[in-house]
């Protein structure tokens, strides 16, 4: 058995860790003092650390959690990420055995090309595809490739927690309140984030139910989003017509 616990890093980032009474790895290490602070807080040694793909915000402390812990680091091997000891393509598996986990690897480009997510029953680790309420910027590849990532992930069983990597959900909300005001589910949500935030509580994770029932990007079919959109000068309502206008109308919110 094990829990899976938030370290809040940089701005507002999270890194995660999953952990029994021994034993952690840690998803996305921005930074390696708050989780040298909370393995000695929680008196854990660590055992791996996963990467989801490879912008600073998620390697930074890579380094120097290795000078400490000599462990595997697995993720995409790529020129800007030299610390991965283990290449994790799709369709891969990763059995972790302190804690005891196993995890299929999916390919979810369209943030960076080489993003990839680990993905176990009921548990979803998503790096910068999606947030709370949004999805990443489209950085590299095409709008099509991004879309069709968070389609693969909105599939996915309705229970499986998705753990985001920022607290990004307030804003995302917001953006998503323009887009679809009259969504009830929206609005519950916003007024439990709102809630949440105020005491300074995490969002986090979410469900892959909650984000398709009040995700604009993965709710690209939407009568009342087309609408919005057509309003705002939409002409191509296709799915992916209606993803591209979102994400590129996000990015000036
Ligand atoms: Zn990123």
């Amino acid at each position: 058995m094990f829990e899976i616990t938030a370290i809040p890093a940089l701005q507002d980032n999270y890194i995660w860790a999953v952990h029994d009474d021994r034993h952690a790895v840690v998803v996305d290490p921005g930074e390696a003092a708050p989780v040298l602070s909370f393995l000695k807080a929680q008196n854990l040694q660590l055992g791996a650390i996963l990467c989801t793909h490879r912008h600073l915000d998620h390697i930074g402390g890579i380094a120097e959690l290795r000078e400490v812990y000599n462990v595997p680091v697995y993720g995409r091997r790529h020129p800007n990420n030299p610390h991965i000891t283990h290449d994790l393509r799709e369709s891969d598996s990763l059995a972790l055995d302190t804690p005891g986990i196993l995890f299929d690897i999916i390919e979810v480009p369209g943030h960076l090309d080489d993003h990839i997510a680990y993905l176990a029953p009921e548990i979803l680790f998503c790096g910068d595809v999606l947030f709370g309420g949004g999805c990443g910027r489209n950085f590299e590849g095409t709008k099509a490739q991004l879309h069709h990532s968070l389609q693969r992930l909105a599939r996915l069983p309705g229970n499986t927690r998705v753990y985001c990597a920022h607290e990004y959900t307030a804003a995302n909300l917001r953006f998503a309140l323009a887009c679809e005001p009259g969504n009830p589910a929206l609005q519950q949500r916003i007024a439990m984030t709102t809630e949440l935030r105020a005491a300074n509580q995490i969002t986090l994770p979410s469900t892959i139910a909650l984000e398709n029932a009040t995700n604009p990007f993965l709710r690209c079919t939407q009568p009342e989003i087309i609408r919005t959109l057509q309003q705002r000068g939409l002409t191509d309502t296709s799915e992916l017509g209606v993803f591209t206008a979102l994400r590129e109308w996000k990015n000036r919110f």
